[in-house]
């Protein structure tokens, strides 16, 4: 709390960890798979939730720890910023894995591209060390997800939908997330893949942070 606590009090400085709902938030980059059409930092946003995320530069591993302070005051700590933390990776594992051994509980929201990006299956790294993955599907189609997160890779929806067939297996708590409203986005239909994909789902409602 006392590494937070003097991260808020700094408003030139850029948020590294950042507490909301009794959770610590990590702020591990701002770089991303996806350009989301509605994304809060391609409409010139930075701040969640009072929280100035724009980052100067990559935070070291320690500089990260020193934010957090005791992981243990947080009911979850979970990577989450303006940025795909899996794009981290060794950063994200290092960081997770010393959290954990302090009894931590670790869930990581991600675009569910790592595969896609690492060109093989880095799901198995998460054993031991991420407790619940949350994520982003965000349409229940190629074509409006193509429409509304804009993927940099190519394939990106099926890529998606294969990572989490591949993550079930070595985490058993996965919850795909929609964001509600998004013109053609039906939360059923999201909700079925969810059902189909043998893991949970939840709609989330634009900048609100979960
Ligand atoms: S994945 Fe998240 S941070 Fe990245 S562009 Fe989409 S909404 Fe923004």
């Amino acid at each position: 709390m006392q590494g937070l606590q003097k991260t808020l009090a700094s408003a030139s400085m850029p948020t590294l960890a950042y507490e909301l709902h009794g959770n610590c938030y990590i702020n591990l980059t701002n770089h991303c798979t996806l350009r989301c059409a509605f994304c809060p930092k391609f409409n010139k946003q930075w701040d969640v939730k009072g929280y100035g995320l724009r980052l100067k530069s990559e935070p070291e591993v320690q500089e990260i720890l020193a934010a957090i302070g005791d992981p243990t005051a947080y009911k979850e700590i979970v990577f989450c910023g303006l940025g795909e933390p899996t794009l981290r990776l060794t950063e994200l594992l290092n960081i997770a894995s010393q959290l954990k051994q302090q009894g931590a509980s670790i869930r990581l929201n991600t675009d569910g591209l790592a595969n896609a990006v690492y060109k093989k299956d880095v799901t198995p790294l998460f054993k031991g060390c991420i407790d619940a993955l949350s994520i982003s599907l965000n349409a229940h189609n190629e074509e409006l997800y193509n429409l509304h997160c804009r993927p940099l890779i190519k394939n990106a929806f099926n890529e998606l939908l294969a990572f989490i067939t591949a993550a079930k297996k070595q985490i058993p708590d996965i919850t795909l997330t929609a964001i509600e409203g998004l013109p053609g986005v039906s939360i059923p239909a999201c909700e079925k893949i969810a059902s189909r994909l043998g893991v949970k789902f939840r709609p989330r409602i634009l900048d609100e942070v979960g």
